[in-house]
């Protein structure tokens, strides 16, 4: 009998495009010989349907949110719960969360899949929380000691009622540049550089659109490394990476649209460095309680210093994306480290039960 798999993808999310890249590419990887794939579109308005039956790879991004025979008949939330709901206990499947963002990589869904009692692939409900709020993760990497930037952080009714005290923290604190980024979001979505009052006021102003919660920090100047974390309990780290973006920051843009971006595998870094962002790679893993796998991203600065950025518990997941090929510099592919996500995700479902 053949494994089956539930693939959650678009979702609810600024991330929504993104995760339609991802999902193609997982498409085109599973093995359909082993795996009997039911795929589940979730709309940016958040309803879900049946995606189609795609019995190979799926040609464009369009095709995997356009049924086929008739199955992309709206659908509901209530609709797509019953579905999973249905599914027996003795032989479930996997469901791969391929979301990005907000209502779906901060542990919404996870939640979801738990009280219905389904295995599924990456971090469970608090890692995905805990990974996905900027100000939760960073107060938990001090609580491990991380080295991390300064930050000041706020809500909208904070900034309504309190402007300039939240200005002049952030000045008197931050100095300039800081970068202002929505408190839950990637993709570098709502994320503005802002070197001045009024630049700051703006990108402040920016982010709130995407989220209440806010977060300002120093802005550095460094190398950004990348490192890639696979595993439960004792979890293994990949080579570093490194990403060069031709733009000001590593935007949305640069790292979807325009193509400017190199990443550089294996990074040529001090082993002093390496070695250090795996420990940092670890110690953040564990005190988010990670599991399945997560990307952490490091500044290196220019007097070696490494600072943590954060980590992204379901990152970008294409073949030219950095998790991959991190793995597969250092020997897995694309498809055997979707087998040992797979893999994972059931190990922990069974160690639970
Ligand atoms: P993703 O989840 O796709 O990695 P994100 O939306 O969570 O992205 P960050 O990784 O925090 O956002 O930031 C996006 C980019 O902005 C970074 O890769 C880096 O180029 C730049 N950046 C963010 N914070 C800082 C900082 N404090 N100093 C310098 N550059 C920064
Ligand atoms: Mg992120
Ligand atoms: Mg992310
Ligand atoms: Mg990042």
């Amino acid at each position: 009998m053949k494994n089956r798999i539930f693939l959650l993808y678009g979702g609810k999310s600024a991330e929504h495009e993104v995760s339609l890249s991802t999902a193609r590419a997982v498409t085109h990887a599973l093995d359909f010989g082993r795996y009997d794939v039911t795929p589940v579109f979730i709309t940016p308005e958040g309803e879900w349907r049946p995606g189609p039956l795609l019995a190979g790879p799926a040609e464009n991004v369009t095709d995997l949110m356009i049924g086929e025979n008739g199955t992309n008949a709206p659908a509901r939330l209530t609709d797509g719960i019953a579905a999973l709901a249905a599914q027996t206990p003795d032989a479930p499947p996997v469901v791969i969360p391929l979301l990005h963002g907000p209502n779906g990589e901060d542990g919404t869904v996870q939640g979801l899949l738990e009280v219905l009692d389904l295995p599924y692939v990456g971090n469970g409900v608090l890692a995905s929380a805990a990974g996905m709020d900027k100000v939760v993760m960073k107060q938990l990497f001090a609580q491990a000691g991380l080295n991390q930037v300064p930050y000041v952080h706020f809500i909208r009714s904070e900034w309504n009622k309190n402007r300039d005290g939240i200005l002049g923290e952030s000045e008197s604190r931050l100095g300039w540049p800081v970068f202002v980024k929505p408190a839950n979001l990637g993709s570098s979505v709502g994320i503005s550089k802002a070197s001045d009052r009024e630049s700051l006021i703006t990108a402040i102003e920016e982010a709130l659109r995407y989220d209440r919660k806010v977060i300002i920090e120093q802005g550095v100047d460094a190398r950004e490394i990348e490192m890639a974390v696979l595993g439960n309990d004792e979890p293994k780290c990949s080579v570093v990476g490194e990403i060069s973006s031709a733009s000001d920051f590593y935007d949305y843009e640069s790292k979807y649209v325009d193509g400017n971006t190199m990443l550089t595998i294996p990074a040529d870094v001090p082993e002093e460095a390496a070695e250090e962002m795996e420990r940092a790679a670890k110690a953040a893993f564990k005190v988010l309680d990670c599991s399945g796998l997560v990307r952490a991203d490091f500044f290196l600065t220019k007097d070696g210093s490494v600072l943590i950025n954060e980590v992204n518990t379901m990152p970008g997941f294409t073949p030219t994306s950095m998790f991959p090929l991190l793995w597969q510099n250092s020997g897995m592919t694309y498809p055997e480290l979707l087998e040992e996500l797979i893999r994972l995700a059931l190990e922990r479902y069974h160690e639970k039960q």
